[in-house]
C-alpha cells in the first residue's frame, strides 16, 4: 500500500526524460511520484547508442542548437554528481566527437552546414574539419576511403545504462518509483490531476508527462498533442576490443570494456524492435569502412529498440491551457539533454514558468 499519496508533482514515466525530471524536481525540494510502465513497455533509454551529442543538431531550429550545446556544458558536473551517488564511473567523457566523410561532396557539404551553425547558434558552435592526412594521424587505423572527418569538441559519451542506474539511485528516498504502474486516464478536479494506478489514485497539482510514445495516447487528457511514432534503431556490439578509439564517433564508438558499438539504423517500422540480418549487415559494412579491423572482430550481441521521433525531429515540451500545471517533455535525444532536463527544464517546470527558449518547443509548431 502507497504509504503517501498526495505529491507536489506526478512524473509518469521512468526512462531518461522522466527521470532526469523527477530528479531535477526532487532537487528543488518538491515531493514527486515517479509512475513507470515497466519491462513491457518500449524503452528507448534502455537500447540507445550512448553519445552527447551536439554536432549537426539544430540545423535550421537554433534554440534546439543551443538548448543542446547547453546541456553538454552541464553535463561534466551533472555526470560528477551522478558519479558520487552511484558509487562507480558512469562513464561519461568529453573528448569530441567524429563524423567521418566519404567523398570530397560530402566533406564540402557538411563544412557549410557546420559554418551555418556557428553563424545562427547563439553562444557560439565550435568544430573544426579534419583532412585525411591529420585524421590518419589521429586515427591509425582509418580505413582508405574515409575522405575526412568534422570534428566538434563539445561532444561526448556515457554509458547510458549506468546513466538510466544513476538517475534511480539518485531519486531513492526522495521520489516515490512506482515500477509497473502504467497510467490509462488521468483526470483533473479543483486544480488536482489524478492518476490512477492498480494501489489507488495518485494525486499533485502538477503533472508531468514524460511517457516516450506513451505520451501520444495520454497527452490529449490534459489538452496537450504530443505526435510522436517509432522509429526502430539497431545497434551491434562486438567482443572486446584492444582500445583503438579514444573518441566517440556518430555511428562506432569504444565503450570503456572494450565493446565496439556499431550504429543506428533509421527503419520506419512500427511498434517493431526486432533485429534484421540486412540492416545489421549494413551498419557491420559502414563500421568496417571506417575501421578496417572490425571485420575480424566478433560480435556479441545486437538489438534494436524505438526513437521517440516527432515530426521535425526536435523536441516537444509543453504546458496545457486547458489544465494548467500539466506538462510534457519528449525528445530522441534524452542521453544528450539528461542533464538540461535534471537543471533547467526541472527548475522551470518546478516554477512554473518555462522559459522563453523552451516555449519554442511547443508542438504547436506542427500546426502552422
Ligand atoms: C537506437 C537508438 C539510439 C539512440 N542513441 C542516442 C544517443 O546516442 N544519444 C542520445 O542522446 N539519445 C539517443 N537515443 C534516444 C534516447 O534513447 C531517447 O531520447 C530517450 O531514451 C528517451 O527517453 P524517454 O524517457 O523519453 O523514453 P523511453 O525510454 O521510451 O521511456 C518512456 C518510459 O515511459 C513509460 N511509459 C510509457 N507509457 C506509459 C504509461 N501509459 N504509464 C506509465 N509509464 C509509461 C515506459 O515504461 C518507459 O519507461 C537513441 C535511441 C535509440 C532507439
Amino acid at each position: 500500500m502507497r504509504s503517501q499519496k498526495n505529491y507536489d508533482a506526478i512524473v509518469v514515466g521512468g526512462g531518461l526524460v522522466g527521470s532526469a525530471i523527477a530528479y531535477g524536481l526532487s532537487r528543488q525540494n518538491l515531493s514527486v511520484a515517479l509512475l513507470d510502465e515497466g519491462d513491457l513497455a518500449f524503452r528507448a533509454s534502455r537500447g540507445n547508442f550512448g553519445l552527447v551529442w551536439v554536432q549537426s543538431k539544430g540545423d535550421g531550429m537554433p534554440q534546439y542548437a543551443q538548448w543542446t550545446r547547453r546541456s553538454a556544458d552541464l553535463w561534466p558536473e551533472f555526470a560528477e554528481e551522478l558519479n558520487g551517488v552511484l558509487g562507480l564511473d558512469i562513464g561519461y567523457r568529453k573528448p569530441g566527437g567524429l563524423a567521418f566523410c566519404m567523398s570530397d561532396q560530402e566533406f564540402e557539404d557538411k563544412q557549410t552546414m557546420l559554418e551555418r551553425m556557428r553563424q545562427t547558434v547563439p553562444g557560439g558552435y565550435d568544430f573544426q574539419m579534419i583532412g585525411r592526412n591529420r585524421l590518419k594521424e589521429m586515427l591509425p587505423e582509418i580505413g582508405g576511403k574515409v575522405v575526412g572527418a568534422s570534428y566538434c569538441p563539445h561532444d561526448g559519451h556515457v554509458n547510458p545504462l549506468y546513466l538510466l542506474r544513476a538517475l534511480h539511485k539518485a531519486i531513492q528516498g526522495q521520489v516515490d518509483y512506482s515500477p509497473n504502474t502504467t497510467i490509462n486516464r488521468i483526470e483533473r478536479h479543483e486544480n488536482i490531476f489524478t492518476a490512477e494506478t492498480v494501489e489507488g489514485p495518485v494525486r499533485a497539482p502538477k503533472l508531468v508527462l514524460a511517457a516516450g510514445l506513451g505520451n501520444r495516447e495520454l497527452a490529449p487528457q490534459v489538452g496537450l498533442q504530443v505526435p510522436v511514432s517509432p522509429l526502430r534503431g539497431q545497434i551491434l556490439i562486438t567482443e572486446r576490443l584492444k582500445h583503438f578509439l579514444d573518441m566517440p564517433t556518430i555511428y562506432v564508438r569504444q565503450v570503456e570494456e572494450g565493446g565496439v558499438m556499431m550504429g543506428d539504423s533509421h527503419e520506419d517500422v512500427g511498434f517493431d524492435t526486432s533485429t534484421t540480418v540486412d540492416i545489421s549487415r549494413s551498419i557491420a559494412q559502414r563500421a568496417i569502412s571506417y575501421f578496417p579491423k572490425l571485420a575480424d572482430a566478433n560480435l556479441v550481441r545486437t538489438w534494436g529498440a524505438l526513437r521517440v521521433m516527432t515530426p521535425d525531429g526536435h523536441p516537444i515540451y509543453d504546458q496545457s491551457d486547458s489544465h494548467p500545471g500539466a506538462y510534457v517533455a519528449t525528445c530522441h535525444s534524452g542521453v544528450t539533454l539528461a542533464a538540461v532536463h535534471a537543471r533547467d527544464l526541472a527548475t522551470a517546470i518546478a516554477r512554473d514558468s518555462l522559459p522563453d527558449e523552451v516555449g519554442k518547443f511547443t508542438a504547436e509548431r506542427f500546426n502552422v
